[in-house]
């Protein structure tokens, strides 16, 4: 069986057509917040429910953190450092190198952050993070609270201080930058119970801020949570069906077909041209010909 889907002729070469989705791991609750870890040749990773991120190798799974403070999004910075999204705290942290934990933001003008979701870190350093209100509204101990914020996507300078930088969504959820940095796209999953639109958004980078907020691409079926962006500029993006893959003109190129809903992604792998899909209780991973940007 094929595990992709043709809907433009040139994602045909994006793919390895005998290539496999495997499934590396399994058992989670909710599986969230891939980051590849290069030079440590590990794989972290959420197990949102459970309280814990995980940590997956070729020799197997290991529990990295627990408890996690029910961490969702991960990221590297410059540095390699690992940045987290954390609800039960409302916070955004980087681990340091000695394991201890640096809070780099927990509030906006006065009020505590609803609960961080996912991350990017710029080239100039700065922390961007989606704060929907997700991560409050379920029943899991210590999430649950009241919404102190609109929800946002913040940026956080490398001086520390946080900016509200888009104001225009109902729930911002994954973000992605272009390669070259002039564009930042956002996953707006739109607010719990409603009928908000849910679709990816693509802003232009102006002098370090996103301007011109506009429609980019509605996935379908399902919507999308966690994207990212391939070295020539395509967007991969989880949907309900599996992952996929949006040209920069905001056409679909193609699908990777995952038999759990998928929640997020990230290339890694020795050539950084492996897909890494969490997808509901499972990780899976599957090899592509196109690399991703992330650093290191
Ligand atoms: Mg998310």
């Amino acid at each position: 069986m094929s595990f992709f889907e043709v809907h433009d002729p040139a994602f045909a070469a994006f793919v390895i057509g005998n290539a496999p989705v495997k499934k590396l791991a399994t058992g989670f609750d909710w599986a969230e917040g891939p980051v590849w870890f290069g030079d440590a040749g590990c794989l972290l990773f959420s197990d949102i429910p459970n309280n814990r991120i995980l940590r997956w190798t070729e020799e197997g799974l290991t529990t990295f953190r627990a408890p996690s403070n029910y961490a969702n999004g991960h990221t590297r910075d410059r540095q390699g450092r690992l940045i987290s999204c954390e609800h039960g705290t409302r916070r955004v942290t980087r681990t340091e190198w000695d394991g201890s934990l640096t809070v780099l933001a927990d509030g906006h003008a006065g009020k505590r952050l609803n609960s961080p979701n996912d991350v990017v870190v710029a080239r100039d350093g700065s922390v961007w993070f989606s704060d929907p209100h997700y991560g409050i509204m379920t029943d899991y101990e210590g999430f649950r609270g009241e919404e102190e914020q609109p929800c946002a996507v913040y940026r956080i300078d490398p001086d520390g201080g946080i900016e509200a930088v888009i104001t225009d969504m109902q729930c911002p959820n994954g973000l992605a930058f272009s390669p070259d940095e002039s564009l930042l796209y956002v996953a707006d999953t739109g607010r719990m119970h409603s009928n908000d639109p849910q679709h990816i958004r693509v802003y232009d980078m102006v002098a370090g801020r996103p301007r011109n907020g506009r429609l980019f691409h509605k996935i379908s079926p399902g919507c999308a949570d966690g994207i990212r962006v391939d070295s020539d500029g395509n967007l991969w993006s989880s949907a309900g069906d599996g992952v996929h893959c949006i040209a920069p003109d905001g056409h679909l190129m193609g699908k990777i077909l995952v038999p759990e809903l998928v929640s997020n992604i990230c290339f890694g792998g020795r050539a950084k041209h492996r897909l890494f899909i969490t997808a509901t209780t499972s990780l899976y991973s599957v090899i592509l010909n196109r690399k991703g940007i992330q650093w290191p």
